[in-house]
């Protein structure tokens, strides 16, 4: 009969089957088992939640149903109490035709509809019904799914196209081996998507999901598993320092000492460096908390041994700013080759996008000749022309935005594959470790160096009389002092859209409408316009408080030069007031900065906000952090409290995480991964996600290949498919 792939034009009516696919891309059998309900009802539903403005979705029976010919318009009216057992519901038709045959006493139905008030009294207008009957063969005592509307199609036609595509279904192939479904007792994959669309019981629904969830994690672990299996099996060059090298001679002039964490790591890296077997490894650590001083021995502990190594940034300002900073850390071990430089030195090049053509060739000539033995750079050190004399360590920063291809291209660039390290400044819960960066090994820094000033928070209503002023007026005041300070908006001009690195939030209490269809309407007020750069800019400027203040802009969309004179001329104290949206999020370093004001701040993330903030506090001055909100001056704002309220960022990490939709915690890079998961709930089913990683490890083991679980090979195939796609999508 049908299978999963067989496309529903061979199932459906073809007006149904191409509604379909215009309104969510369903086109085979197993796209729609694929489409899940939203939620189940019970068939005892409780009609007392209704409440004016409200939708409900309920299962009812008719009481009484009266027809009565209309006054001032032409026809008859359906008039209908409906009820659950305990309350009552009225239910009108203006139009009778169609409903009085249908809606007679004793008929059951399930109501979908807005609820309205009509005399003092809640009624349904017009709702949409479908009874029982007609789908359930009036004996189904099981739970009714409720799915969400498919283009015109309501929940129940999306019902009953699913029940004649599961009554014709044949057995679908199994995807998980035999013993693992014994072990871990779940379904299989056929029950399991029964029982998701027609259950006849809760029980039976979490045994399905669980069923579901557990698949999900299981492709993912196997393809991981392959990935680490691969991984071993890799040999490459051992890369040890020289004794007396370039790494002593920068140990030997460190203005600090390394923390405890610092110098652990930087022993595991230089171990597992010196192994046969590539490096995979994952560093994170709070902003701040010194990642790359880690990196950059590792970096040159590569160059001692006669090879490269690269950092990767996710832009250009953070690519130069590393450029500044490590060939300054460097001193003259930075000027290998030129007169005074010292006897061990290398090079430190840069290579960005939009470096002129003279400045680019000399790089990539640099960087193919060897001469330039740290290489930092943006994507563009990923593109096809740039090659590397003998690429050692890539390190790539701030992984959130990378996704596993783009450090794989980078990889391919290496006669010898190279060791990895990854760093990434956003704690990352265990189980999205083990999701997302499965095939990497985790190190964490969790201290911060001493020395590092503390930084206090405030909430800032932007209602409240005066309080902006003040804020203005405290910035001059850090200004006098010899300080600077970050003006941080969500946007660069009045006309546009957000910053495309700024994560926006819905004004909190705005809640969003839990509509079972698109019947439920969004009647929330549009909020205000959000801050702009150039707005906020024109404001300081004309601001008597701030007179003869040097006030400088800085956003993503200025040409480079531009942003990299301006990043200079703050770096050096030349700007008072840096202007910017979130492009100083990542890695910017400007000890001298010790203010930093967050315009409507209440539309950030958590993590965001606190990666913004550890811009400030880090010369050894105490940092101020002003979160201002456009919202009522005495509304609660939880995540602002929150931020305001500790500088622990896994605390604030989780506090996000639990904020978010789960989808958006695998990260902007990683959709690939994303759009795959449906049941999975990577911060919940931790053990789940454990126990699927220890049944992948044990399969993969016993048949690398997978030739005897084809099932299985397919749908990791599907899976590292799709997030090719998605990475290409991206661009
Ligand atoms: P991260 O990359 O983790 O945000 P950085 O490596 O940029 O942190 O370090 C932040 C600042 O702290 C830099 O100015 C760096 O020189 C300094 N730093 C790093 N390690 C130490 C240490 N052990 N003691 C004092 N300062 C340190
Ligand atoms: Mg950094």
């Amino acid at each position: 009969m049908y299978s999963e792939s067989t496309p529903l034009t061979k199932v459906l009516a073809k007006r149904e089957a191409k509604k379909f696919v215009d309104a969510r891309g369903i086109a085979t059998v197993g796209d729609l088992l694929a489409y899940w309900p939203r939620r189940y009802q019970s068939p005892e539903s409780n009609l007392a939640a209704a409440t004016v403005g409200t939708y409900i979705v309920a299962v009812a029976e008719v009481k009484s149903a009266t027809t009565r010919t209309m006054k001032a318009r032409r026809g008859r009216m359906l008039q209908a109490v409906i009820t659950d057992g305990s309350t009552d519901l009225e239910v009108t038709f203006f139009n009778a035709h169609g409903h009085e045959g249908k809606l007679t006493p004793g008929a059951l139905a399930l109501f979908a509809g807005k609820v309205s008030s009509f005399n003092n009294r809640l009624q349904l207008a017009h709702p949409g019904y479908s009874l029982l009957s007609d789908f359930d063969g009036g004996e189904r005592r099981g739970l009714i799914p409720i799915y969400k509307q498919v283009g015109n199609l309501h929940t129940w036609t999306v019902t009953e196209c699913v029940r004649m595509v599961l009554d014709l279904l044949d057995e679908s192939p199994e995807s998980i081996p035999e013993s693992v479904l014994d072990r871990r007792d779940l379904m299989d994959r056929t029950a399991a998507l029964r029982g998701i669309h027609t259950p006849d019981s809760w029980g039976e629904v979490t045994a399905a999901r669980k069923r579901m969830s557990y698949e999900e994690a299981f492709v993912l672990q196997v393809a991981l598993a392959q990935r680490r299996a691969r991984q071993a099996q890799e040999s490459t060059l051992a890369r040890t320092p020289r004794p007396g090298g370039l790494l002593d001679a920068f140990d030997g002039r460190l203005p600090f000492t390394l923390t405890a964490g610092q110098r652990e790591i930087g022993e595991t890296l230089a171990e597992e460096m010196a192994r046969d077997v590539p490096m995979h490894r994952l560093l994170q650590g709070e902003v701040g908390s010194g990642k790359t001083v880690v990196a950059l021995r590792a970096m040159l502990a590569a160059v001692d041994s006669g090879g490269q190594a690269a950092l990767l940034a996710p832009t250009e300002v953070l690519a130069a700013q590393h450029h500044r900073s490590i060939t300054a850390m460097l001193g003259d071990l930075a000027e290998g080759g030129m007169l005074g430089g010292s006897e061990f030195g290398t090079r430190v090049t840069l290579l960005t996008g939009s470096m002129s053509t003279q400045a680019r060739r000399k790089a990539l000539l640099d960087i193919a000749s060897g001469d330039a033995g740290i290489v930092v750079g943006t994507h563009a050190l990923i593109q096809e022309h740039v090659s590397f004399q003998d690429l050692a360590l890539v390190v790539v920063d701030e992984q959130h935005r990378f996704g596993v291809e783009q450090r794989d291209a980078l990889r391919g660039k290496a006669i010898h594959p190279p060791h990895v390290l990854v760093m990434t400044a956003t704690p990352i819960p265990r189980t999205v470790a083990m999701t997302v960066f499965g095939d990497m090994e985790t190190s964490t820094l969790s201290e911060l160096p001493a020395g590092r000033a503390p930084i206090t928070t405030h909430v800032v209503p932007e209602a409240k009389p005066g309080w902006m002023q003040r804020t203005w007026e405290r910035i001059a005041e850090e200004v006098a002092q010899g300080r600077q300070a970050y003006v941080v908006c969500p946007r660069i001009g009045d006309d546009d859209e957000p910053d495309e690195d700024t994560e926006i939030f819905e004004p909190e209490g705005a809640t969003a409408s839990e509509g079972d269809g698109d019947a439920a309407e969004d009647e929330a007020a549009p909020p205000r316009p959000l801050a702009s750069v150039h707005r906020v800019h024109g404001d300081l400027v004309a601001n008597p408080a701030l007179e003869g203040l040097r006030i400088e802009i800085l956003h993503g969309r200025l040409p480079a030069e531009e942003k990299d004179a301006i990043m200079r001329d703050f770096a050096s104290g030349d700007i008072d007031v840096l202007v910017s949206t979130t492009v100083i999020e990542v890695g910017v370093d400007v000890p001298n900065a010790s203010v930093m004001v967050v315009m409507d701040a209440d539309r950030f993330g958590v993590s965001q906000l606190h990666q913004l903030r550890g811009r400030v506090g880090r010369g050894g001055l105490p940092g101020l952090c002003l979160l201002v909100h456009g919202g009522a001056p005495d509304a609660p704002h939880e995540r602002l409290e929150a931020v305001a309220g500790t500088t622990d960022g896994f605390e604030l990490a989780r506090v996000d995480l639990r904020q978010r939709r789960e989808g958006d915690i695998l990260g902007s890079s990683q959709h690939g991964v994303r759009s795959q998961l449906q049941f999975l709930h990577v911060l919940e089913d931790e053990d789940l996600i454990e126990a699927a990683r220890e049944d992948a490890h044990d399969v993969v083991a016993a048949d690398p290949d997978l030739g005897t679980h084809p099932q299985l090979a397919a749908l990791v195939d599907a899976r590292v498919d799709a997030e090719q796609a998605a990475y290409l999508e991206r661009g």
